[in-house]
């Protein structure tokens, strides 16, 4: 088995000895004491966050793991808090439409060497799946600079390995013509989308050999469908645009990510305290960047559900694995009579199913889960909603007792550009307080 690319990566960035892994644990420290002291006088928010504190007395992780933490309502409240350079230099801003239309945004921005970094992750961490033989398609935004797609493509170009970046999935036919055009066997894309295109049945699906998937956790059920059916290997990369989109990617061994350790601290920390957990424990991901010029941001919480692996990666890597992300805090909700459930709970069941092409979850009020399914096979829908129904209410009433009534809806079968599930990350809609925010 092939060991990660980001290993030697790593060492070479931080220039480390790999004789000694211990010391990338330091290099970090150095680094991230940096950023404290560089955002403290550079950024109105870290002025005011960081206001009792001396960066320059801080000599541990200890005491590092008792600063405050960076929410994403922070960045909403006021993005150009974060700013740490004039904004003649930002490269690119990325406005993230969250919950709603109406109220303040996140707004990310990078300068261009903000974004040459995320080129170099991507350079090397797409190497943990493909050499430049491979012929791949991008189905993410990539039109315009500094977006995710064209900053991949840049980094494929580097290797001078074939890439296509066709855009978010809106044409289903436009895809597979793209795909046979140009012989791709390797997909970048949204985990609802790759799927959504694998169940149309594409005949040139059959030649894809490596799937990656990125934006989104990833259900296992989808997972095991791709292997299943396609004989694919597919990879996951973890991230988000406050990391500068890239974050994380899974070796061959397909047990986890490694992590973008030369650019950014993960840790894993207990949702309520935002105290750090022991690895194994599951917790909420927090980082923290180094060497970024644009908006560094410290204890940044993700909102991702995740742990540490205590075993050591079976690619005979020295760097930690980070287990797959389960899930997003936002999708835990809160029932009647203390009962929490969780989205993937009923992902699990919902993608599973091989006519279903999109869903929508909302709790209409304490009493009604309602679920709407677009499927394939019109004729036979009305049979596929009773049994999901029937499915649904059986793992409900197994795992959480009657707390709720399930209503399984058919929704009329979307476009692939209006899969509601796709562009953001999927949540569960929630009219007992639709107020609340990302
Ligand atoms: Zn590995």
């Amino acid at each position: 088995m092939k060991k990660t690319p980001l290993e030697n990566w790593i060492i070479k960035r931080t220039g480390i000895s790999p004789e000694n892994p211990d010391a990338l644990k330091s290099y970090q420290l150095e680094k991230v004491l940096e950023t404290l002291s560089y955002a403290k006088d550079n950024s109105r928010f870290y002025q005011k966050q960081l206001e009792s504190i001396d960066p320059r007395k801080i000599k541990s992780w200890e005491q590092f793991e008792q600063l405050p933490l960076t929410r994403a309502e922070d960045i909403k409240n006021n993005p150009f808090d974060f700013l740490c350079v004039p904004q003649s230099q930002i490269a690119r801003i990325v406005t993230l439409n969250t919950s709603g239309t109406s109220g303040p945004k996140k707004r990310i921005f990078f300068t261009e060497a903000d974004l040459q970094k995320t080129v170099d992750f991507f350079d090397y961490g797409m190497r943990s799946l493909i050499d430049n033989t491979d012929r791949v398609m991008v189905l993410l935004p990539g039109q315009a600079y500094g977006t995710i797609g064209d900053l991949l493509k840049k980094a494929l170009d580097r290797t001078g390995t074939y890439c296509v970046v066709y855009g978010l999935l809106n044409d289903l036919e436009a895809v597979e013509k793209t795909m046979i055009e140009n012989e791709i066997n390797c997909i970048v894309g949204i985990p609802i989308q790759v799927l959504y295109l694998s169940r149309s049945k594409a005949a040139s699906f059959k030649h894809i050999e490596k799937v990656l998937l990125s934006t989104d956790y990833v259900p296992q059920a989808l997972v095991i469908e791709l292997n299943r059916k396609f004989g694919c290997q597919v990879f996951n990369h973890y991230g988000m645009t406050e990391m500068g989109y890239g974050g994380g990617v899974e070796c061959q061994a397909l047990n986890g990510y490694h992590l973008r350790e030369g650019d950014l601290y993960f840790e894993i920390v207990d949702p309520l305290s935002g105290k750090a957990v022991a690895d194994g424990v599951t917790g909420e991901i927090v980082f923290t960047t180094f060497n970024r010029q644009a908006m560094p941001l410290i204890r940044y919480r993700t909102g991702d559900i995740g742990a540490f692996s205590v075993d050591a990666c079976q690619c005979g890597s020295f760097l930690r694995t980070m287990k797959k992300v389960s899930g997003r805090l936002k999708n835990r909700i809160q029932l009647a009579g203390d009962v929490t459930f969780d989205l993937k709970e009923l992902e699990e069941i919902l993608l599973a199913d091989e006519d279903l092409i999109d869903y929508q979850v909302t709790i209409k009020d304490d009493q009604t889960l309602l679920i709407e399914v677009s499927l394939y096979q019109y004729e036979t829908a009305k049979a596929k909603e009773a049994q999901l129904q029937r499915c649904i209410e059986t793992h409900f009433l197994k795992n959480h007792g009657e707390v709720m009534q399930i209503e399984v809806k058919r929704s009329p079968l979307q476009k692939p550009d209006q899969l509601v599930n796709s562009m953001v990350k999927r949540k569960i809609r929630d009219w007992r307080k639709e107020s609340s925010s990302e």
